[in-house]
């Protein structure tokens, strides 16, 4: 059958307002065994390509996750020995179903030397389109905050996000998707061992402090001590901020994010120029 302009037009409207899942033509009758059989198999076998997604099972593989099986992305991760290494499998990793809706792969922008990492939510449009993380509206009220303590993306200060596609409809990733990506995370800052993780938002707060914060405002003057299954029995101390797109629609609260930079700035000030 071929697809009119019009229809791809629509398509492509849906899709960028965050639908991925469309319903059929003609009403099936779901009470049916053989309908719904069917249905079953066919979601089990969405289900299947999906869950490559975070947790399928490899046989003969240990698990590393106590109570997960191992996960693909975990075994891709695990496999690599250098950051160019761990960009390379991130790009073939195809176990986020949101990487076929995107333009670009996004991982990362700034220094690899960098002492400070900073992880925010997700690529959004313009992330997407030019492959480079926060170059968008939030992103330059990123760099602002950050160039008024002395940190930028071309001399001291490398950036990331929890998840490496763009959710269609600019949507918050889903705990699947940030499952999925967190192994890739959680190698990047053993390889990169940075001295302090900014953690942007509470998507990234869900990704590395595997918490669901119901405010962040409640963080914002904690500091935490953050490892994972690499870094282990090493840490590293990790601070959190308010996401700049936030900022954006409530601009009151950039009062307190000064704040939180004042004290971002006492931290960076032993070994930041050093
Ligand atoms: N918001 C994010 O969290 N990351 C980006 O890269 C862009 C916007």
């Amino acid at each position: 059958m071929a697809i009119s302009k019009k229809d791809l037009e629509l398509l492509s409207l849906y899709q960028s307002s965050g639908s991925d899942l469309f319903f059929e033509d003609i009403p099936q009758n779901r009470q049916s065994s053989a309908t719904s059989s069917s249905i079953t198999q066919k979601k089990l076998t969405q289900a299947g390509s999906k869950s490559n997604v975070a947790h399928q099972s490899l046989k003969g593989q240990p698990s590393t996750e106590p109570g997960r099986e191992r996960s693909i992305s975990r075994v891709m991760a695990d496999s690599t020995n250098s950051f160019q290494e761990l960009c390379e499998v991130i790009k073939k990793f195809d176990g986020c179903e949101i990487k076929k809706a995107a333009t670009n792969t996004v991982i990362y922008d700034g220094q690899l030397g960098a002492k400070i990492m900073a992880v925010g939510e997700a690529p959004g449009a313009n992330e997407d389109e030019q492959g480079i993380p926060f170059c968008g509206q939030s992103g330059k009220l990123l760099d602002n905050i950050f160039k008024s303590i002395g940190l930028s993306r071309k001399e001291n200060l490398f950036l990331t996000n929890t998840i490496f596609w763009r959710p269609p409809g600019n949507r918050r990733p889903t705990s699947e998707e940030i499952d999925a990506c967190r192994p890739f995370l959680e190698k990047m800052v053993f390889l990169l061992q940075p001295k302090l993780i900014i953690i942007v938002g509470s998507t990234a707060v869900e990704s590395l402090l595997r918490i669901k914060p119901l405010s962040m405002n409640s963080l914002r003057t904690k500091n935490h001590l953050y490892s994972n299954c690499y870094l282990s029995p090493n840490t590293i101390e990790a601070t959190t901020i308010f996401h700049p797109s936030h900022l954006l629609r409530r601009p009151a609260q950039k009062k307190v994010m000064w704040f939180d930079v004042l004290k971002i700035f006492k931290m960076i000030k032993p070994f930041i120029n050093s």
